[in-house]
């Protein structure tokens, strides 16, 4: 029997708001444990939940990236459940009217095919706090740390239409480069501002009806998302095959030993008694408002792609790279704005500047090399001023001492001589001076050629223009 998989993901991103979804109370990331909090975000009885207009911003600056149509009205809803991370017992969330619907995102598969991946929804909801276990001294107790009670989230649900690992990662990749683009998270998988549910299940090749599916939690990076459904897929392959059945199920990704283990039978929506939030008003938006923000959103990566390739004549392996990121992408129009040579900008943008950003890891405009820098550099080389090997180490000399180019070649008097005249009389006295040789080359030996550049090359410290000295080389050998 050969099966396909089926994965719907469930994605919570943390929106980068200054202030949590309700309260005013600072969403800082790793202050002080409950050093932000207030009666409202630690749900103390008689507060009153306002929510906050960034975080209504956020959201819908994410659902126009996505495509998704916006809900003039959406409502709030209790999620009810018992946690010690959770002094209400209950999060506030959108159940039944949520902020956005539809939408999508599209990828490239590694099968070479674009798909669009449909988006179900994207709803807001406040985060719950965080249980810190003690060690040493304090190892049998453990601490509640509310600081990110009610930090604001939006969760986006895909519909179950992935069908393999590979597209999975590349959904979340493409899903992250454009929250990033629409500046409404940072996104920081490590520190838990982008992390994804799977839902996995598989059924025979052919077969319409989906298979039950297990969900597996909290993932928080690609790697571990793909990992998780490869594995995930298997065992449930081995589990039908042995001819068992698959329980619906929440499982856990162990990172250590890479299986998935069971965590709890899993809960349906009814578990958690959802009912409308007496405390909160419905969010209710005007045109204005979806407008305002339609105005926010940069070009988005795909259309940028398309023009990098229209307007720059860049490859598509160029373009995809240069927007995969949005500091990238303005590094490099900023680069191109400098000196008008698409193709060669791009080649230093993606190679000598992406390496220092990996050898560094920090962000490209962090570099100590400007955009305009590397537009002058390149400038440099084109009109022969430099070589591109002296043009390597003026790069590096400028993320050195952060000097620009221009100024670099000037001080360290690197600047190649292109004077044709000036460059004449260094040939003219090198021909003088190896009579023999001279003779020899008009006798046919052209390959004495390369003693001669040699010798210019001496005579001139290094600096003369190698192809203007083949020209004149020629001319006055011949
Ligand atoms: P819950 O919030 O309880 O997990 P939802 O109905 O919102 O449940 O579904 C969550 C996710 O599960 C969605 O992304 C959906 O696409 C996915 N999904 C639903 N059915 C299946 C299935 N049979 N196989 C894989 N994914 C599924
Ligand atoms: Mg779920
Ligand atoms: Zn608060």
């Amino acid at each position: 029997m050969r099966y396909e998989t089926v994965i719907g993901l469930e994605v919570h991103v943390q929106l980068n708001t200054k202030s949590k979804a309700f309260c005013s109370c600072s969403t800082e990331f790793g202050a002080e444990p409950n050093s932000h909090v207030c009666p409202v975000c630690m749900g103390l009885p008689g507060s009153l939940p306002v929510l906050n207009a960034a975080s209504a911003e956020k959201a819908v600056l994410a659902g126009l990236a996505l495509g998704c149509n916006i809900q003039k009205v959406s409502c709030f809803d209790r999620k009810n459940y018992f946690y010690p991370d959770l002094p209400k017992a209950y999060q506030i969330s959108q159940m039944y009217m949520p902020v956005c619907l539809g939408g999508g995102v599209t990828i490239e598969s590694e099968d070479g095919q674009t798909k669009t991946i449909n988006l179900t929804r994207i709803h807001i909801e406040e985060d719950a706090g965080k249980l810190v276990h003690g060690e040493g001294a304090d190892a049998e107790f453990s601490f509640v740390d509310l600081n990110r009670s009610s930090i604001p989230l939006i969760e986006i649900v895909s519909e179950p239409e992935l069908r393999s690992a590979s597209d999975a990662r590349l959904y979340m990749q493409k899903l992250r480069t454009i929250l990033l683009y629409a500046d409404v998270s940072d996104c920081n998988m490590e520190e838990g501002s982008m992390r994804c549910d799977a839902n996995i299940s598989i059924r025979p090749v052919g077969q319409e009806k989906f298979g039950t599916r297990v969900e597996i939690k909290n993932m928080n990076s690609f790697r571990n998302v793909q990992r998780a459904i490869e594995y995930e897929a298997k065992r449930q392959e081995q589990v039908l095959s042995e001819g068992g059945t698959i329980r619906q199920e929440t499982r856990l990704w162990d990172n250590n030993n890479n299986i998935t283990l069971p965590m709890r039978s899993k809960e349906d929506a009814e578990d958690y008694r959802y009912y409308p939030d007496p405390d909160v008003l419905p969010l209710v938006l005007d045109d204005k408002f979806i407008n305002d923000m339609k105005a926010r959103l940069p070009e988005l990566p795909d259309s940028r792609r398309k023009r990098f390739m229209e307007d720059y004549g860049l490859p598509l392996d160029d373009a995809d790279l240069l927007v995969s990121d949005i500091k990238y992408a303005s590094y490099y129009e900023e680069a191109v704005k400098a000196h008008n040579s698409p193709k060669m900008v791009a080649n230093w943008v993606m190679g000598e500047v992406l390496r220092v950003v990996n050898d560094k890891n920090c962000g490209i405009y962090d570099t100590n090399i400007s955009p305009a820098s590397i537009g002058e550099l390149v400038a440099l080389i084109e009109s022969n001023k430099i070589s591109g090997k002296q043009a390597k180490e003026v790069f590096a000399l400028a993320v050195e001492s952060g000097k620009t180019p221009a100024t670099i070649v000037k001080e360290s008097g690197m600047e190649q001589v292109s004077d044709t005249g000036a460059l004449e009389a260094i040939v003219q006295k090198v021909i003088d001076e190896s009579p023999a040789e001279s003779a020899r080359y008009r006798a046919g030996e052209v390959k004495l050629q390369g003693f001669f550049v040699g010798q210019i090359m001496k005579a001139s410290q290094g600096k003369a223009n190698p192809k203007l000295v083949n020209d004149i080389l020629k001319k006055l050998l011949s």
